[in-house]
Parts: structure tokens; sequence; C-alpha cells
């Protein structure tokens, strides 16, 4: 696992040990008035000082989500459902919400990308934000190739000299045919991280995936050099493919569910998807099926369902009470029915796209 790639297993509770990250216990849970279904199901399982976070909430009211996105596809399901976590945020803790939209980046990493698509793509994921409710008044979009203004290049020019290559060559993998221009992202990262601190005087915590977690640490250390408070993470573990994959990928068109699919073709990608389900209908009604192995399973448990109706169907798939076409049914369904709503709202969306760019 990179920061680029995630393939095979994964052993979260490796991960806690491997990245010296803290796991979200009882203890914090207990420390906030109404925790996120994401937080109680334990998708997001580690942490760095969101601790100390809650204590500066508890004093102020209020603290900061960097939450940035790498624009280089429409977004998917996953993406997605870290955003309505912010959103969560923004709700429960009147937190403001900085997104950095890394289109430099996308263009630096990926050959087959112009700079017309990855800003193409900002434009169109930032709707997907949009659609799902943030507050103007208290969330920030912008795009490094169209709003850097000279306050924030400063900043990254700073931070550059706190980060040594070995450094980002260890985090990040860089190799001899790596193009010079990611070896300045990391600098660019740091400042929209810590943009919110320098900037609003506020602590900054970072919602990511824990394969992120490098790219915070080395963040964390240039705010240790410049004296400023270190941001915290909260980090989740990954939201399957529908093949069953560790990870959703937008690579992988055909096991990802976009934002932008036709309903109808989403369905048709969920009624192909793996399932944790037996080889026959005889078995399953036996022994069961496996929800923990299952994609189905697992967006109706984090997507769809409250606590109540994922029990149901964790107790009616390990019964064998219900089999996998009808299950996958019923998935397909409410991935229909969502996709119609949010694509309306994200078409209303754009014209209210400028009420969230930042204004220098
Ligand atoms: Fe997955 Fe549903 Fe089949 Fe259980 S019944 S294995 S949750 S598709």
């Amino acid at each position: 696992m990179t920061p680029y790639e995630v393939k095979g297993k994964v052993d979260y509770s490796r991960l806690l040990e491997q990245f010296g990250v803290q796991p979200v216990t009882p203890d914090l849970l207990a420390r906030i008035r109404k925790p996120h279904r994401l937080l109680r199901t334990g998708y997001f399982f580690a942490h760095r000082d969101f601790d100390k976070i809650l204590d500066y909430y508890d004093e102020h009211g209020t603290f900061a989500v960097v939450s940035g996105r790498g624009p280089s596809e429409h977004m998917h399901l996953a993406h997605l459902l870290l955003y309505m976590f912010n959103l969560y945020l923004q709700q429960e803790f009147n937190a403001y919400v900085f997104v950095p939209f890394s289109d430099d980046e996308k263009f630096f990493f990926k050959d087959q990308l112009e700079l017309g698509d990855v800003r193409r793509y900002s434009v169109e994921n930032a709707l997907d934000m949009i659609a799902l409710g943030f507050d103007p008044s208290k969330t920030e979009f912008f795009f490094d190739t169209a709003h850097m203004n000279p306050k924030m290049y400063s900043m990254a020019v700073e931070m550059s000299r706190k980060v040594n290559f070995s450094t980002v060559r260890a985090v990040y993998g860089f190799a001899p045919e790596t193009n010079i221009g990611l070896l300045f992202y990391p600098a660019l990262q740091a400042m929209h991280i810590l943009y919110p601190e320098v900037e609003r005087s506020l602590p900054v915590v970072v919602p990511i995936a824990i394969d992120q977690d490098p790219h915070v640490r080395v963040s964390r250390d240039v705010a240790a050099k410049m004296g400023l408070f270190k941001p915290a993470t909260l980090e989740s573990k990954f939201m399957k493919g529908l093949s069953g994959e560790a990870k959703m990928s937008a690579s992988e068109q055909e096991t990802s569910i976009f934002t932008t699919d036709k309903p109808e073709a989403a369905a048709v990608k969920v009624m192909n998807a793996f399932t944790g389900g037996r080889a026959t209908v005889e078995e399953q009604k036996v022994l069961g099926g496996i929800p923990e192995v299952c994609p189905v399973y697992e967006y109706q448990h984090l997507f769809f369902f409250d606590d109540a109706k994922s029990e149901k169907l964790y107790k009616d798939c390990t019964g064998g009470k219900i089999l996998c076409g009808e299950c996958k049914g019923n998935l397909a369904r409410y991935v229909k029915s969502f996709l119609a709503e949010h694509q309306k709202r994200r078409e209303e969306a754009r014209h209210k796209l400028d009420m969230f760019i930042m204004k220098h």
C-alpha cells in the first residue's frame, strides 16, 4: 500500500501499529454528542490527535476540516462518503471546511490527463460536494491552477524549505523518472493543510482513508518545524469495489459506482457485483452468506442503512434468510433512486459554484 496504490487484503490492525496512529476508542466517541455512523461502525477507526481537536472544540465551538480532492475522474460513492462525513463535521461541530483541489498534482501524476481535463473534473467534483448541502458561509474551494494567490504560494515556498528530498522520496516513493512537478507538490499540500491555521487561527483535522496518512505526516512535520499545531487526522478503512477488491478505484470503471453514472447503468453494475454468497442456493440457506467480504452488504451498511436496518441485513444474510439476487436487487434500487436525486441536485449546484470559491 502506498498513497498512490492499494492492492490485496488490508490488515487494519497491523496498519494501526505500522503507522503509529491511535485507535478510535469508545472513550473518544463518548466525548461526541452525536457520533456519526461512520465513527460508530468503525469505518473511521484511527486518528492522530483528534482528542486535541475535541479539546479545542469544547472551548471554542469550532475547528477546521481540510479535505483535499485530486480531480482525476468523476467522484464515486466512496469519495462521496468522505464528503458526507465532512458535512457532518460541519453541521455537528460548526466546522469550517476547506477543500483544495489538487488539479496540478493530478496533471503531474497522470500522463493521460491534460490541464483542461483536471480543471473540468475539479468543477464536476465540486458540484457533487455542493449537492450534499455544504454551507457556503463555512466552506471554501480552492483550485490550485486557478486560484493560487501570492499569499498561498508564499506559504508553500516557506514550507518547501522544511521538507527535504529524502523525506518525500521515502514517503511518496519518488523514482528517478518522477517528473519534477510532483517533487514540489508536498509543499503545496502542506500549505493546503495548514492554511486554516495560518490564516484563520483554527486547528485542522484531515479526514482521510488510511493510505493517505503518510501525506499528512509530512505536513505534521512541517507544522512542528514552524511552531504550528500539528494537523490531526481521522482515518478510515476503504470502501470495497464491486468486485470485492479492498478499495473502490476510479480507474476500475465497472466496479465503481460514479455519481455521474446513469442510474440504470449503475444498477447493472450492482447486479454484476461480487457477493459473499455461497455456491448454491441450498448451501446459502443452510450456511448463510458472508457479509464481511461482500460489497453489496458494505454499500447498504455504510451508505444507505441506519443501525437497525444494517443489523437486520447482517442477521438475514448470515442466517440464510435472504439470497444474493434479492439483496443485489434491493441495493440496485437504492442506488438508482439515490443517483437520480443526487444528479438533480448537482445540476442545481452549477449556479452556486461561485459562492464556494475562495475569494481573495
Ligand atoms: Fe451479500 Fe446480500 Fe448475498 Fe449476504 S445476501 S452475501 S449481504 S449479497
